[in-house]
């Protein structure tokens, strides 16, 4: 999601950039352009009316004009806005005593069931609730068997099926299911439909004064841009929603129903569906997507994603060998496998800084995650000496090496170039520099 509007958005700003002084010409022009772009993304057009009048007189104003770095702090501007139009508040759930009901709505097929079975996981592994789960969805015999099965795989308990029943019979069931049972959280998976209908709304607004949720979460899948919003509004008169969960985030939606959910319904975004996979729900930071709408690096979902995945002790040895400044061919190796498990060099290019923009570059030259797997080949290739110390890999042994892996000397060259460049960045990070190892893997 967000790369069109990003590399849109880049464009923009570097031209800003380019300028040097800026005059109020200069900005308004630049305005339009972000204008056009919000749009083209899918963003609902009083959405971006309101973001390009809170941004206009903050960006026009003489301290800006006049300061040293006016371009940035126009991107500072559009930044800052963009968070407010997403929702600076916290974004967790909030649960109150146990049994806490959640109420999941959403139309078919917008990843409700999968969303369900995904937060049941995410709340039982990092927030350690006791949570059990139940499909109220009567007018889909199949959609009790999925959240069944689902469970089954996410090793979240399900509310036994029983056929025949209304759905207020089973929520009655489910809740005293929980508590008996002593649960901290109660899922409920209400019925999809294909559109929005009353039959739908009544439905759910009974459940809803049954079980007096103390979230309502709405399913929404974000490549339908508008209608998505539209739905949610629908949904949010019927029946005040709590939070959004935008469904389908990995693909390659333009954004649109992302920035405009919170502002349209005044309901914040909780979380991204990030994949089919049940651990793929990711808590949705507003700073964090405003830094990556505009290339500022998701520094921050870097480094946690970093911490989930790295091999604590692996990490620990590579931080003493680092602290004497050495980085040879073996953690070189190590590295490459720290990103294969961090969602490969796609993932990671989306959160650096500065990337997003190469990215399409990359995308056009074939760059994918293959390098990585290649990029050890190479290294596997090398002697047990020359991973160690790599300046011992002359000419000659380059192109043995080529020759043991099955590729050209220039793919020799460049791992070792990018070798050179990791360690002398960690050797500048030693002495206090702020160079980032990790960009050099991208060159
Ligand atoms: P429901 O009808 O709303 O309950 O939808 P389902 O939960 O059955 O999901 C429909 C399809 O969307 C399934 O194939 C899911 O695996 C898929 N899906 C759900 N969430 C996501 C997501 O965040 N990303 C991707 N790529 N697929 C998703």
């Amino acid at each position: 999601m967000f790369d069109s509007l990003q590399s849109r958005l880049g464009g923009v700003f570097d031209k800003l950039r380019g300028r040097g002084a800026l005059t109020e010409g200069d900005v308004e022009e630049a305005l339009k352009e972000v204008r056009t772009a919000l749009i083209e993304a899918d963003v609902e057009l009083g959405v971006v009316e309101d973001f390009i009048k809170k941004v206009k007189p903050r960006a026009e104003g003489e301290a800006v004009i006049r300061s040293v770095t006016p371009a940035q702090q126009v991107v500072k501007i559009v930044h800052d806005t963009l968070i407010e139009t997403l929702g600076s508040e916290g974004t967790g759930l909030q649960l109150g005593s146990p049994p806490a009901p959640i109420l999941m709505v959403g139309l078919q097929g917008s990843g409700k069931t999968t969303t369900s079975a995904k937060l049941g996981l995410l709340l039982q592994t990092k927030e350690k609730k006791k949570v059990l789960m139940a499909s109220l969805d009567v007018a889909r015999p199949a959609a009790m068997e999925q959240l069944k099965i689902l469970g089954e795989q996410a090793g979240v308990p399900t509310l036994p099926i029983i056929a025949g029943q209304t759905p207020l019979t089973i929520a009655k069931r489910a809740l005293a299911a929980a508590r008996v049972g002593g649960y901290d959280v109660l899922i409920l998976d209400t019925a999809g439909r294909q559109h929005v209908d009353e039959q739908l709304m009544a439905e759910a607004a009974a459940v809803r004064d049954l079980t007096n949720p103390h979230e309502t979460i709405l399913v929404a899948d974000s490549l339908t841009g508008q209608d998505a919003v539209n739905i949610a509004k629908s949904f949010h008169t019927r029946m005040p929603l709590s939070g959004i969960i935008l469904t389908r985030a990995d693909g390659d939606a333009r954004g649109g129903a992302a920035l405009s959910m919170r502002a349209v319904t005044g309901a914040p975004i909780k979380f991204l569906g990030m994949g089919e996979k049940l651990d793929a729900l990711e808590p949705f930071y507003p700073e964090r997507v405003a830094g990556r709408i505009l290339d500022m690096g998701d520094v921050v979902s870097l480094v946690e994603k970093a911490t989930e995945t790295v091999d604590k002790e692996k990490a620990e040895a590579l931080a003493k060998k680092l602290k004497k400044g050495a980085f040879d061919m073996n953690d070189l190796f190590d590295q490459l496998n720290q990103m294969k498990k961090m969602g490969g060099l796609q993932g990671l290019m989306g959160m650096l800084p500065g990337v997003g923009k190469i990215k399409d570059k990359l995308d056009e030259a074939g760059l994918d995650d293959k390098i990585l797997t290649r990029q050890q080949a190479i290294i596997q290739s090398m002697t047990k000496k020359e991973r160690s110390n790599p300046d011992l890999i002359n000419g000659s042994r380059r192109k043995r090496i080529a020759a043991g892996c099955g590729m050209e000397v220039s793919d020799v060259n460049k791992l070792l170039k990018m070798h050179r460049t990791m360690s002398d960045a960690i050797k500048a990070m030693k002495k206090g520099g702020r160079a980032n190892p990790f960009a050099a893997m991208m060159n």
